[in-house]
């Protein structure tokens, strides 16, 4: 199949899903419609039988016939889309005939297309890369950010299309992340000679939780969609805008994510249609290029391409995330505590100020005031956080690694 049909295919697949959950949304409105519209009805036979006033008894009646009329109207809306999603339907089966081989494209089916083509992009990179009107690699400028924009980059320049890959880079502010990442990140893309878009997401994740009065938690983590992926979204109105082309674009965009980070990463499939950014006017498929990598993996790479990281990773910190991220463990913040101090950050103390004016703690187990306490502690046993340049891959891959990187990172720069 050709990488024409398979962009038609796909966006068939998109109007087609898009169609069944505008379908499956009415239906759920007019369910919700019917029963206010019932409950209004059972009011007004109530109110007659207890006798109520005449102005009253007027209001109930005008209330029922709103949401009435409101029901009808859900109803209609439930035709229109079930009309719709079937059109959609068809309108994929016909342009998927030729390629089933007895197959049809209904329900499941839909999606079992939808991950063949996908699966099949995914396995050959330099035809996904060749496709894409443009490339955006999300980075936090951590690790794993970096070899996953490493990959591209390097099959961008080898298809000899670098010139589509964007560095786009979402700066929380000196109050949410470690001093120098938005830096970083511009180096990082200077080195590879690739665009460097920055989305500012103030007030960053202090600023989040001031106004929200909590912390966010790993089942409302609020904070990476409304400090990144909020922010990224209108890039892809603005590129598509940019490139003006008289066809859908399709825009790949790059994400580090590894399956070994958590059992909801592991879920992830390597390419996917990502439906809240796509349009008729573009295509936006989110690619995990590194999924399959261990994280001593991504030390090798970096390592081995000698590719500048950010100094917090040789304080041992395993993630280069917000300062005080709420899904990081207990002995990760309290390290973040002592590295703040070492560098002479006054962040425990606004965090934990905002924590005792909001009255929410930092994770229901433990405040972020038990973690500067334990931090004291181990500050008064063992003195201030040390650390050596190289020391993240020392750790992950040994002493000669170490050698070897901070050499080939010295000829690079
Ligand atoms: S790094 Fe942690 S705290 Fe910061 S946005 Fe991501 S999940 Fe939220």
């Amino acid at each position: 199949m050709d990488i024409t049909t398979r962009r038609r295919l796909l966006e068939g697949i998109r109007r087609s899903d898009q169609a069944s959950a505008a379908f499956t949304a009415a239906n759920r409105a007019c369910t919700r419609a019917a029963k206010a519209a019932a409950d209004a009805h059972t009011r007004i036979t109530r109110d007659l039988q207890l006798c109520v006033s005449a102005n009253e008894l007027e209001a109930a009646q005008a209330a029922y016939v709103a949401l009435a009329r409101r029901e009808q109207e859900a109803r209609t809306k439930v035709c229109r889309t079930f009309t719709a999603s079937r059109a959609a339907d068809g309108a994929l089966g016909t342009l998927y005939a030729p390629h089933a081989r007895g197959r049809d494209t209904g329900g499941q089916r839909r999606s079992a297309v939808a991950s063949s083509i996908l699966g099949e992009l995914a396995e050959s990179p330099r035809d996904l890369v060749l496709a894409a009107d443009a490339i955006l690699v999300s980075t936090s400028g951590g690790k794993d950010s970096l070899v996953c924009g490493h990959r591209v980059v390097t099959l961008a320049a080898e298809a000899g299309c670098l010139d589509k890959v964007v560095w786009v880079h979402a700066d929380l502010g000196e109050e949410s992340e470690w001093p120098g990442v938005r830096e970083l990140a511009q180096r990082q893309a200077e080195r590879y000679g690739v665009k460097f878009r920055v989305v500012k997401a103030d007030p960053g994740l202090l600023g989040l939780v001031e106004k929200r009065g909590m912390w966010p938690d790993a089942a409302r983590r609020l904070c990476t969609s409304s400090l990144k992926r909020d922010k990224i979204a209108p890039l892809f109105t603005q590129i598509t805008d940019a490139l003006g082309l008289d066809e859908q674009a399709l825009i790949v965009s790059a994400l580090g994510l590894r399956a070994a980070e958590s059992p909801a990463r592991a879920r992830k499939l390597p390419l996917a249609i990502d439906a809240r950014a796509s349009n008729g006017r573009r295509m936006v498929l989110t690619w995990h290029p590194i999924l399959e990598l261990t994280e001593a993996d991504v030390w090798q790479q970096i390592t081995d391409a000698g590719l500048e990281y950010h100094p917090v990773y040789d304080a041992l910190m395993p993630r280069l995330s917000c300062v005080f991220c709420v899904l990081a463990g207990f002995s990760v913040l309290v390290r973040a505590v002592r590295l703040c101090w070492a560098l002479g950050l006054p962040l425990p103390e606004k965090y934990t100020d905002l924590e005792s004016r909001i009255g929410h703690r930092f994770k229901e187990q433990y405040s972020l005031a038990d973690v500067v306490a334990e931090a004291t502690r181990i500050e008064a046993a063992e003195g201030s956080l040390t650390w050596r340049a190289g020391d993240a891959i020392r750790d992950q891959l040994g002493e000669t690694a170490a050698a070897t990187y901070l050499h080939r990172l010295a000829l690079a720069v």
